[in-house]
């Protein structure tokens, strides 16, 4: 199943696509997709109203706004340097254990919503990455059971400021949480359409041309291992987002750095879970 959310940003409303490609608003099956839902069996519910009704269900208009797959969440938790090429381009050793930072959870924003360039900056950066979204309370999970705490993936593009990120003292979190920061989606993908999230190509152009090129099965630490250990160190709730770190060919790592400028298009995608587009843009052309 894909599941989307779809309207105006802050008032977005819950839907999927259809194996035969249409979008269907999902109203009918919750409020949003998010911690009650996902609390309650609603992935079980949705997929038994996809069964029955969604084939009556409103079907969305071409070119409705999709807002991030799922609702705001608890928290986003990143995993950094997960790619071994990634950590030598940052001049980082490859981690012992994964490397874990936030992000603000209102850095959330559609695949498809711009990119605002917060005032002060001046080093923007991308990072395409695989997320997963948990569907159920985990606290001390094991790496054997990590999978049923897995709702589904999708695509997060780990925007980053590295001058707030490394040049402004403390943690990284000041780079990674300004508003539109966390493009998420275009879908939310169920398991069962992933086999194997550790199989999956990913990319992202800026201005057509790809500047990251690589696939998860090069990840350091996989999805099992990261909800066995994120949960060690705090409870993840349903809905949460968890983003699993991006390989090389970041901004940062050309010789020299290459950074964002407004009307720049970044292209993020990761097969089978869809591909993003955001055209970078002034902070004050942001709307509501
Ligand atoms: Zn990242």
């Amino acid at each position: 199943m894909k599941l989307i959310r779809f309207g105006d940003p802050g008032r977005e409303r819950p839907g999927v696509i259809l194996p035969d490609g249409t979008g269907r608003d999902a109203s009918a099956v919750a409020d949003d997709w998010n911690e009650s839902f996902f609390a309650s069996d609603g992935i079980e519910r949705l997929r038994r109203w996809i069964g029955s009704a969604a084939a009556s269900a409103p079907v969305l208009k071409d070119g409705v706004r999709l807002g991030p797959p799922v609702a705001r969440p608890s928290k986003i938790v990143c995993v950094g340097l997960n790619y071994r090429d990634h950590a030598a381009e940052s001049g980082q050793a490859v981690p012992a254990e994964p490397v874990l930072f936030m992000k603000s959870s209102t850095a959330l924003s559609g695949p498809f919503d711009p990119i605002l360039i917060p005032p002060e900056s001046t080093k923007l950066d991308w990072e395409v990455e695989l997320a997963f979204v948990i569907g159920r309370r985990s606290a001390h999970v094991s790496e054997r059971s990590a999978s049923e705490h897995v709702a589904g993936y999708t695509v997060m593009n780990d925007v980053s400021e590295r001058a707030f990120q490394i040049e402004r003292g403390g943690q990284w979190v000041k780079g990674k949480s300004s508003d539109s920061f966390a493009p998420l989606g275009p879908w939310l993908v169920t398991p069962d359409e992933i086999p194997d999230p550790h199989a999956l190509a990913l990319s992202l152009k800026v201005n057509g041309q790809t500047v990251q090129n690589s696939t998860t099965s090069q990840m350091i630490f996989g999805v099992p291992q990261l909800v066995s250990y994120i949960s060690r160190f705090m409870t993840l709730l349903p809905g949460d987002i968890v983003s699993t770190g991006t390989p090389s060919g970041v901004g940062l790592g050309f010789k020299p750095p290459r950074y964002l400028k407004i009307g720049d298009i970044v292209e993020p995608s990761v097969h089978g879970l869809g591909t993003q587009r955001q055209t970078v843009a002034p902070w004050d052309s942001r709307g509501g």
